[in-house]
């Protein structure tokens, strides 16, 4: 297995347990998400990010999922940096990245 393929096997394992949980069994906000029934390979493919975003956007319970994948990426279920891949909640891997590691400001902004 690549590097591409782990980082994309992470990502799905990280979709599947945000959308289905860890039960297997899916949250209640599930029912209502845009991506229902979905192929989930969209969240990992370079040429569909502006449309799965899109949908994301859209998505009724777009905050419940951007909730419980945070929590999730930083509850200690393994690297946070290993399973920062895909578009999730409508956030991609860096973006994710970004959130749980904030840059120091640049000097220029520190007042
Ligand atoms: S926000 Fe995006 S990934 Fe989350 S449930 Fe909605 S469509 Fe799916």
């Amino acid at each position: 297995m690549n590097a591409n393929d782990q980082a994309s096997y992470a990502g799905y394992r990280a979709l599947m347990l945000v959308l289905f949980g860890r039960s297997g069994q899916p949250p209640a906000w599930r029912a209502q998400a845009a991506c229902a029934g979905q192929d989930t390979e969209e969240f990992f493919d370079p040429k569909r990010i502006e449309d799965v975003k899109d949908g994301c956007a859209g998505c009724p319970v777009l905050a419940e999922c951007r909730s419980d994948q945070l929590t999730w990426e930083t509850s200690g279920q393994g690297s946070r940096r290993y399973y920062a891949s895909g578009i999730v909640a409508g956030l991609s891997g860096p973006e994710r990245k970004r959130l749980h590691y904030p840059r120091t400001p640049d000097r220029k902004d520190v007042a």
